[in-house]
């Protein structure tokens, strides 16, 4: 098989943008860091650094806190600003990003890894939909009236926005999740510090001035690329950030939730899982193949929601696995830009590290592994893999691994599987193949995750609630649940005697 891990030509815009002069986004335009970090930004096909990146610290989170933090006082353009028109400013900056639609896919290739195909259709098209989903939302918010039994009072409730909002995201998806975040934060009103991973600065740097010119006012969105253990500790800490909204690890989500105990700060956790998938003997096993296959191997099983941990009923497991095995060895690996890559490389070197760890462990534990073909020596590839004659308790069945890994597991009855299934410390998405309906409504009400696909897996819709049960997390992006999140509700009681 011959593939290339060398990016082929890219857009005069994107190139543009990676030989911008390093920088961070507060109060509506491009700053340097104040004290001049900056971080390298590396294309994982080929492990080459192909620009730099600004590196802001705790100093940089202030003054960008501080801008929101204006942004959102009394009397502000922003807090003038009718919900019709923030309405119309959302829908602007959705179709800005379809507007660079092939850009910022390349773009996203190249600071992410990520396969151009899926990087426009999924990556770009969301976020872009994310905020003409919430652009629809400001004129909709409504509270209520309160039926009280106190004579001559009257008591309304009014829902108001939560105030400046701490948004702190993961590399696998930079310009999807700057949708998940920032659409909903900004239609209920609030004012956003953004720190994307320092592993993937670009886009949400793009989409911040982007959405300056669809005329969001000045310091309502900052963005602040820095290492986390810096900017992301001192974006929790800041006494003026009203609400964390953090996509990560759970590790991660640990801390924050932790550290913003100290000053009440409401969080919304969206963090890692390790999805159980289950095929029952009677699926449309074609259809079961693919899906299973496509949900765990695109983006190299860098997703959140991942199907993982396969059950297959015993009596289809060894044609299944061969389907799996065979669908592994097919896929291509290349350069994400590069025409018919089907599998990308994963984000960096300690990532790949890691997933080659699992695998050997995996071996030594004694289950069977099949890894697919070769994958360029350059980057930071690794072959899709399919781990079958696993046990429920090895780490390959346990942790999240994050990498394109699919783990097998046997299963004899529903009771069995459905008590295995949901025996995982995370509950972030399920999925459940089969032809009867009264089996996947029993799945649905065993399977404790946010998110239960049946026949089918791996979409997501902005007006569809999206998070985890357990230590994937709580609170939900998207939807009505996911702008709930940015708003709090006040009593207003008037006594008119
Ligand atoms: P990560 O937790 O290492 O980093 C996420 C973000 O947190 C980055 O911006 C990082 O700089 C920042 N950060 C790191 N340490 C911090 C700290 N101490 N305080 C504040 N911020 C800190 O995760 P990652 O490796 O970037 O992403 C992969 C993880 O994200 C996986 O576990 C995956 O499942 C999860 N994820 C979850 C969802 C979801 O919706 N549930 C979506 C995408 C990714």
């Amino acid at each position: 098989m011959t593939f290339t891990s060398e990016a082929p030509e890219v857009a005069g815009a994107v190139s543009e943008r990676l030989a911008l002069q390093p920088h961070l986004f507060v109060d509506g335009a491009a700053v340097s860091a104040t004290h001049g970090g900056e971080l390298a930004v590396v294309d994982p096909a080929s492990g080459h650094r192909i620009g730099t990146a600004a590196c802001g610290d705790a100093h940089d989170i202030d003054r960008a806190v501080r801008s929101a933090a204006r942004a959102f006082r009394p009397g502000s353009p922003w807090r003038r600003m009718t919900p019709l028109e923030r309405g119309k400013v959302l829908h602007r900056i959705g179709d800005a990003i379809l507007d660079r639609a092939d850009e910022f896919a390349e773009l996203e290739v190249l600071d992410a890894g990520k396969v151009r195909g899926a990087a426009r259709s999924i990556d770009v098209d969301f976020a872009a939909r994310a905020f003409h989903y919430f652009a629809g939302w400001p004129t909709k918010i409504v509270g209520s009236t309160v039926p009280t039994s106190h004579p001559g009072i009257h008591i309304a409730t009014e829902k108001e926005p939560v105030g400046v909002v701490g948004a702190i995201t993961a590399w696998n998806f930079p310009l999807l999740l700057c949708g998940w975040k920032l659409a909903p934060a900004l239609a209920a009103g609030c004012a956003v510090v953004l720190k994307p991973s320092e592993e993937t600065p670009h886009s949400a740097l793009w989409l911040a001035e982007l959405a300056v010119e669809a005329g969001l006012p000045p310091g309502v969105l900052n963005v602040v690329p820095g290492r986390g253990a810096d900017a992301g500790r001192a974006l929790v800490d800041h006494p003026l950030v009203d609400k964390i909204t953090f996509t990560g690890s759970t590790a991660v989500g640990q801390e924050i939730a932790r550290r913003s105990a100290d000053q009440v700060k409401r969080v919304t956790l969206e963090l890692g899982g390790k999805s159980a998938n289950i095929i029952f003997a009677d699926a449309d096993l074609d259809a079961a193949v693919e899906g299973s296959a496509a949900g765990l191997f695109w983006h190299s099983g860098q997703t959140c929601s991942a199907p993982s941990r396969l059950f297959v009923h015993r009596s289809v497991h060894d044609e299944i696995v061969r389907r799996l095995t065979a669908i592994a060895d097919g896929l291509r690996p290349g350069h994400g830009l590069a025409r018919g890559t089907e599998l990308g490389p994963l984000v960096n070197a300690a990532q790949q590290d890691r997933v080659a760890g699992h695998v050997r462990l995996a071996r030594e534990q004694g289950a069977t592994v099949h890894v697919g073909p070769d994958v360029p020596a350059e980057g930071f590839f690794h072959p899709a893999t399919v781990v079958s004659d696993a046990h429920d308790e090895m780490a390959c069945a346990t942790e999240e691994i994050f990498g394109p890994v699919l783990t097998v597991l046997a299963f004899d009855d529903t009771d069995e599987v459905l008590q295995r299934a949901d025996a995982s410390e995370y509950g972030l998405a399920a999925g459940v193949w089969t032809r009867d309906v009264s089996t996947a409504h029993r799945a649905t009400r065993a399977l404790r995750a946010g998110t239960v696909y049946v026949n089918g897996w791996g979409l997501t819709d902005p007006a569809a609630p999206f998070g985890g049960f357990r230590r994937s997390g709580y609170g939900r992006d998207l939807g009505p649940d996911g702008l709930e999140g940015y708003l709090e509700t006040k009593s207003v009681w008037t006594f008119h005697g």
